[in-house]
């Protein structure tokens, strides 16, 4: 078949892939250690399953509005308002499949070639991949472990051109979990108003906070109108597999993202939807307990991996993700992710799987349990010693 040109500017998510290789592993009898995925390993709270069930049995089996559920709209509305301080209503929320359509949504409605998005790099493989499918000229902004993983204001402003429309950012980030901080937040408020850019805020991690609170640029003086903020259930009530999210954005702007939800998937699963409402006005201990849990394990990852030579790790402020510096050992991030995988059963993300800026890193997750953690420590261990010689 021939494919449109633009198919072929299309990236990937390399997180499956090594899903792949590791599971075909396991069926010849490896033990594999799984830190390659980025889902909480929790199930989903029993509340919200009990919910999503009620709501099948109760008939909510057709086809909602696209937009999604006025209840949900309007829950998700007063959480974002609770939460972050905005002044969203109904109209400003947009409901989808996952938050990752949002994504896709909002860079096919705002780019086209000439255009210009800055995004973060390492960082989520999709932004890139999506601005480079609409003909837009991608720019990564480089995410440093010298600035802590949080975007450098100063360097970004030198990457600001007249063709910059949007600028995406990403914290707590994904792969390096690196936050802003609130300096760094209304800074970058001022350059999206100078330079009127179009600001797509991925907050998918904000419940997963391990010192200070989250701040939104949505808050900022001037940015409610210029901000998308794309957020959802998977990682903050574990249901990636529910496929629940949402973009909150000036009311305009949604009704263009809508048309998209028409034209696309029609509709989120209603009984889903139904879920979601009780995951935002139901109990919220199963996520402190979860965010606790990971704290623990996020401390067990930082020690176990600064006391292994050639490796050193910075200590996360958020969600489930280290990042650490493996390029003491000698080894690309790609070689010491291959012979893990493949010599010492760990699943890992080279660096490198979220954009140029990641040579010289290693993607762990530890939305494992403890003991699957130390196996896994023992394991680098031994790779780095034996990449060391
Ligand atoms: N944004 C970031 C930074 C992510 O890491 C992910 C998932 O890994 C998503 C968005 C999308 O999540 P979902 O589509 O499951 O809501």
């Amino acid at each position: 078949m021939k494919l449109s040109s633009a198919m072929s500017r299309l990236g990937t998510e390399t997180a499956f892939e090594v899903l792949v290789r590791a599971r075909a592993l396991e069926a010849r009898g490896k033990d594999v250690v799984h830190l390659e995925i980025g889902e909480p390993d929790f199930d989903t709270p029993r509340n919200i399953i009990e919910a999503g069930c009620e709501a099948l049995q109760s008939g909510w089996t057709h086809y909602g509005p696209s937009a999604g559920l006025p209840d949900l709209r309007e829950a998700i509305a007063s959480y974002l308002n609770r939460s972050r301080g905005t002044s969203y209503s109904a109209d400003n929320i947009i409901v989808t499949p996952g938050g990752k359509p949002i994504m896709f949504f909002v860079i096919l409605a705002l780019l086209e070639p000439g255009d210009e998005a800055i995004y973060p790099n390492p960082g989520f493989p999709i932004y890139e991949s999506m601005i480079n499918f609409t003909g837009a000229k991608a720019v990564p902004s480089p995410i440093r472990e010298s600035n802590e993983f949080a975007l450098d204001v100063d360097e970004l402003e030198g990457l600001i051109t007249p063709n910059t429309k949007l600028l995406i950012i990403n914290s707590p980030g994904n792969p390096t979990s690196g936050v802003l901080t609130g300096a760094d937040i209304e800074r970058i408020a001022e350059l999206a108003v100078k330079h009127d850019l179009i600001v797509l805020s991925d907050e998918i991690y904000s419940e997963i906070i391990y010192e200070g609170e989250h701040v939104s640029i949505a808050t900022m003086p001037g940015m409610a109108e210029r901000t998308i903020v794309l957020d959802g259930f998977s990682k903050t009530y574990a249901m990636t597999g529910w496929r629940l999210g949402y973009g909150a954005m000036p009311v305009d702007f949604a009704g263009q993202i809508n048309k998209l939800m028409v034209n696309s998937v029609s509709c989120t699963s209603v009984a889903v939807q139904r879920a979601g409402i009780e995951a935002l006005e139901g109990p919220q201990d199963d996520v402190r307990a979860m965010v606790a849990a990971f704290r623990a394990r996020r401390d067990i990852m930082v020690e176990g991996l600064n006391a292994i030579p050639g490796v050193s790790c910075l200590n996360p402020k958020g969600a489930f993700y280290v990042f650490p510096n493996i390029s003491g050992t000698g080894k690309s991030s790609r070689e010491f992710a291959d012979s893990l995988l493949e010599e010492h059963g760990v699943a890992a993300l080279a660096g490198t799987s979220f954009g140029k800026h990641g040579e010289g890193y290693l993607r762990l997750s530890y939305a494992n349990s403890e003991e699957n953690l130390r196996k896994a420590l023992d394991r680098i261990r031994c790779a780095a010693e034996q990449a060391r010689g």
